[in-house]
């Protein structure tokens, strides 16, 4: 079964949706051609690239389920709403410098620069999250990182106290 499968998807160059069956299909969601769900050294599970993308370039389109309350892998869509997404979107590791933007009013994530192929795909949490499932202590390394990640409307519960390794640093 599995080499009859394979030799279908090269015969025909056909890749999977990584989103299930039961998604809407359409050609512009991310496949399993172009992306790997993968677990990181130290961040939980993310998305890797698997092709380039050019700056500017939409990687793809999102799914989920919509939700009056966040989850652990939701983004938020408007001050009611909140695109439950464990599959895709949900599972971007946050950069204070990200390589990626979820533009929420369309479901698309955009290129914000060059992405090679095997680069980690990021996102900055802020963007999109008034409140984070969370707050976390942030490892992007980038030159402008927040170190302290919030919600872009919430107050931060940083406390020196805490900052230290226990703190989850990641929406994992
Ligand atoms: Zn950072």
């Amino acid at each position: 079964m599995g080499l009859k499968k394979h030799f279908i998807y090269s015969k025909y160059n056909m890749s999977k949706s990584i989103y299930p069956k039961d998604f809407p299909l359409s050609k512009n969601l991310p496949k399993d051609c172009d992306f790997a769900v993968q677990k990181s050294d130290n961040k939980g599970i993310g998305i890797k690239a698997k092709r380039s993308f050019a700056k500017g370039e939409i990687l793809c389109e999102i799914q989920g389920q919509l939700s009056s309350t966040m989850t652990l892998h939701s983004l938020q869509i408007d001050a009611e709403r909140h695109l439950h997404d464990p599959w895709f979107s949900g599972l971007l590791l946050h950069s204070c410098s990200p390589n990626t933007l979820v533009f929420m009013p369309s479901l698309r994530i955009i290129a914000q620069e060059n992405i090679q192929s095997g680069d980690w795909l990021t996102m900055d949490y802020a963007t999109t999250e008034a409140i984070l499932y969370r707050q976390f202590k942030c490892h992007c390394d980038a030159s402008n990182c927040r170190g302290w990640i919030t919600g872009y409307n919430e107050i931060s519960f940083y406390k020196e106290s805490e900052f230290n390794e226990n703190i989850p640093h990641d929406k994992q």
